[in-house]
């Protein structure tokens, strides 16, 4: 079974990811008496291993896979996490990358095949956080450090 077999079958992915989410939080009580530095030096390498075959991950420590249709949007050149920029070519391809499919476009296809998840698209990523840079994310889930926004900063639908 090929990587792309998987990485084009998003709905198949989230249910793995929902697993391991619903595993990882009740695991929590557990992983907090261990302590999380403890936690994380276990959990660091595969993580970085399993991400980076299936998604190509660029350890941000601060995963928004689920919310981006299976697709981390750290690939895209400018690190977008909101959507496209106004570069995307006609022909669906990226500007800065011509030979590659523009990231947004690849994770909106995927996101429509995802019904736990997919809806999340829409959501407004705060800006990504590079102290978090080669942390893991999923002990930065259960900590709640990747939910920390800059002081001052509002998401977008909020603004008056
Ligand atoms: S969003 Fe961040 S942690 Fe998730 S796959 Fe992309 S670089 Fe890795």
């Amino acid at each position: 079974m090929g990587l792309d077999f998987l990485r084009n079958r998003p709905h198949l992915i989230e249910q793995v990811y929902a697993l391991a989410e619903k595993t990882a939080w009740s695991l929590n009580p557990l992983a907090k008496k261990i302590g999380y530095a403890r936690v994380e030096r276990l959990i660091k390498v595969p993580e970085d291993i399993a991400k980076e075959v299936f998604f190509d991950c660029q350890r941000c420590g601060q995963c928004v896979l689920h919310s981006t249709g299976m697709t981390c949007p750290m690939t895209c050149p400018k690190n977008l996490r909101n959507g496209p920029c106004g570069g995307v070519r006609a022909n669906g391809h990226c500007e800065v990358k011509p030979e590659m499919r523009c990231v947004w476009n690849v994770a909106y296809e995927r996101s429509l095949q995802m019904p736990v998840y997919g809806h999340e698209l829409i959501d407004i990523q705060p800006p990504v956080n590079r102290r978090l840079e080669d942390t893991s994310a999923w002990v930065n889930m259960l900590t709640g450090v990747d939910k920390e926004v800059p002081p001052g900063w509002i998401p977008i639908s909020e603004v008056k």
